[in-house]
């Protein structure tokens, strides 16, 4: 989830996004919503730069332009975050600098007052000045542990602040790459992963794609409800994920489509892959949360395509989609390779 604030925050920044888009020429779409949603919270700094700069020339917003600021600071939902994991980092090694300089400067400070002491012990060799010596030596070498011990302590705290940036980090790249409902990986990333592999398969070995769509899914919203929609969403994603290996990539790609990616596969295998996750789905209960009753039994429709010299992503996800679409018509809860 992106968002992460209070009923009462978000909604004092919900009546102030209006204010804001009520000002424009743009219309009150999601999109703009989004924009001046993150205006108002603070959480872009870069959107708020630039819309602060607009706001002062006067500009008031069109659809063209929020749509444009929208794709540069918005869709990208990890910008942001990432963004400030930077500007915390950048602060953290200033910091570390400063310390480790000031350090530097004490020991060296140290190192010449050791000099002198050592040139003092040469020209007096009476007990009175020699105590004198250790005395102020304790002092200094005292003074110069205390100041190595604040960087020790420093560097610690510093160390503690990194590793709750990689967490940071960690989480926007699981946002930024995984469907928030299932934690497959999105159609972005499965279209990013889809390229490179039909790269590799250029040169050698095969490349197939199944494409997985729920029957009848509408129906289970209208008679359930969206909760229990999604929770079927949910259990049909896990099955998938489950039912493929290493290499492989299973994505949502969109409301109820899925889109399984299977590099060095051969059609028959991906053929046998799709009909095992059939049969799978097909034994899947799912259960209302209110009186435990399961609902019906799910199915899929699935379609199954495979890599031909010269293919783009577009050619072979069609070929794949009109399987899905054979697939669908020749009855649903069915297996349909692409024609030839
Ligand atoms: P078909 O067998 O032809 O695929 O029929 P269908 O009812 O599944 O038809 P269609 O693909 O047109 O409908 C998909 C529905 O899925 C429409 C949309 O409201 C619903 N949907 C899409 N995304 C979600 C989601 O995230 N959660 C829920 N609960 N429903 C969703
Ligand atoms: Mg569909
Ligand atoms: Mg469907």
């Amino acid at each position: 989830m992106k968002y992460k604030d209070t009923v009462e925050k978000s909604a004092e920044f919900l009546r102030l996004a209006i204010t804001h888009m009520a000002r424009q020429k743009a219309g009150h779409h999601p999109m703009s919503f989004s924009v001046w949603y993150e205006y108002v919270s603070g959480g872009n700094r870069q959107l708020s730069a630039e819309l602060d700069e607009l706001q002062q020339k006067g500009v008031l917003l069109t659809d063209e332009m929020t749509e444009a600021l929208y794709n540069k600071y918005v869709a990208d939902c990890g910008a942001g975050a990432t963004q400030h994991v930077h500007e915390e980092l950048d602060k953290i090694l200033k910091n570390i600098a400063v310390s480790a300089r000031e350090a530097g400067e004490k020991s060296s400070r140290f190192d010449h007052s050791l000099e002198q002491y050592s040139v003092r012990l040469e020209e007096r060799h009476e007990l009175e000045s020699l105590q004198d010596v250790i005395q102020a030596l304790l002092v200094e070498t005292r003074s110069m542990r205390s100041s190595l011990s604040d960087l020790e302590q420093e560097l610690s705290d510093k160390t503690r602040e990194m590793d709750g940036l990689k967490e940071q980090l960690r989480q926007v790249r699981e946002e930024t790459i995984s469907d928030a409902l299932t934690g497959l990986v999105n159609r972005k990333v499965f279209l990013e992963r889809f390229n490179q592999a039909r790269q590799i398969t250029d040169a050698c070995g095969s490349l197939c794609l199944l494409l997985v769509d729920i029957d009848h899914f509408k129906d289970v919203n209208d008679n359930y409800g969206h909760l229990l929609g999604d929770k079927v969403i949910r259990q049909v994603a896990q099955t998938l994920n489950v039912s493929v290996k290493g290499g492989d990539t299973a994505a949502r790609y969109g409301g109820e489509e899925f889109a399984i990616l299977l590099p060095n596969t051969t059609l028959e295998n991906a053929r046998n892959l799709a009909e095992q996750i059939r049969l799978k789905v097909e034994r899947i209960r799912v259960r209302r949360a209110d009186n435990g009753s399961t609902l019906g039994v799910v199915t899929i429709s699935v379609g199954v395509a495979c890599y031909r010299q010269g293919d783009d992503d577009s050619s072979m996800i069609h070929r794949a989609d009109m399987a899905l679409y054979a697939a669908k018509h020749g009855g649903r809860n069915r297996v349909m390779i692409e024609s030839e």
